[in-house]
């Protein structure tokens, strides 16, 4: 779908378009696009706040959680005035503040199997910043069957990993790289095991870089690579993942 920019916009817009990767054409894609985002909590926050202030034209927000006091550690999107209200609210509120040039759509509902397919639909791109395993899956199987992009990251203490799953064109798909979900007790969540606040913030800005990536058309995704970022050591790694043939969710693609 083409999008034109108007001339508040090209001013807006002026770091982005004078990147060569990006440029005029590439912030009339961003203008375009109609990303979904999975959770407004600890990966949602700054993937939220960088996609509406890089001027990604339709956002939907999908989280059926209230903000809460221990949220505020690390979930940068949310105001201690926003406690008790539906993350997606709080979400959607900053997100206007911050550019009124984007279409916001908070759909405070959790995803599920019965709806992900409903509520995915119509979208170019998919972040995943859930919690649940069981919540990753859903995404991931809905993601392959409309053959959309999905960008999936996950936390844990010190540590963040993220990758672009995108089986329709060649990658492998969440489920191809993580095959079962842990046993209950063996991948314990941030309320049980802990979370360093700023680390959210590194993984959900990275997020926001491979959707602009995704949609600009700019550089090379991690597609195919899953990126671990362990912040207690100061490092990066990079691993290449493959498709399995006999991936449940795109072995038949
Ligand atoms: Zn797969």
């Amino acid at each position: 779908m083409a999008a034109t920019l108007s001339s508040e916009e090209l001013r807006r817009y002026a770091r982005h378009i004078i990147l060569r990767e990006i440029g005029g054409t590439g912030q009339n894609r961003l203008k375009a696009a109609r990303v979904a985002v999975v959770g407004a909590g600890g990966l949602g926050a700054p993937s939220l706040l960088y996609l509406a202030a890089a001027g990604v034209g339709r956002i939907t927000v999908i989280d059926d959680d209230v903000v809460e006091e221990t949220n505020l550690q690390r979930q940068v999107i949310h105001r201690e005035a926003s406690i008790g209200r539906p993350k997606v609210e709080s979400a959607a509120e900053a997100m206007r503040a911050l550019n009124s040039f984007i279409e916001v759509a908070p759909l405070a509902q959790r995803l599920t199997e019965e709806n992900a397919d409903a509520l995915l639909a119509g979208h170019d791109l998919v972040l995943d910043g859930c919690d649940s395993f069981a919540t990753r899956y859903t995404v991931n199987a809905a993601c392959v069957r409309a053959g959309v992009p999905l960008i999936g990251a996950a936390l844990s203490q010190w540590e963040g990993q993220i990758s672009l799953f995108d089986p329709a064109r060649g990658a492998p798909c969440y489920r191809c790289v993580f095959p079962e979900a842990p046993a209950p007790g063996l991948a314990p969540s941030c309320a049980e095991a802990g979370v360093l606040g700023p680390l959210p913030g590194v993984i959900g800005a990275m997020m926001a870089v491979e959707a602009v990536k995704a949609i600009t058309g700019a550089g090379e995704t991690l597609a195919g690579r899953l990126m671990i970022y362990d912040a207690l050591y100061a490092e990066v790694r990079s691993i290449t993942i493959h498709r399995r043939p006999d991936c449940p969710d795109c072995g038949g693609i």
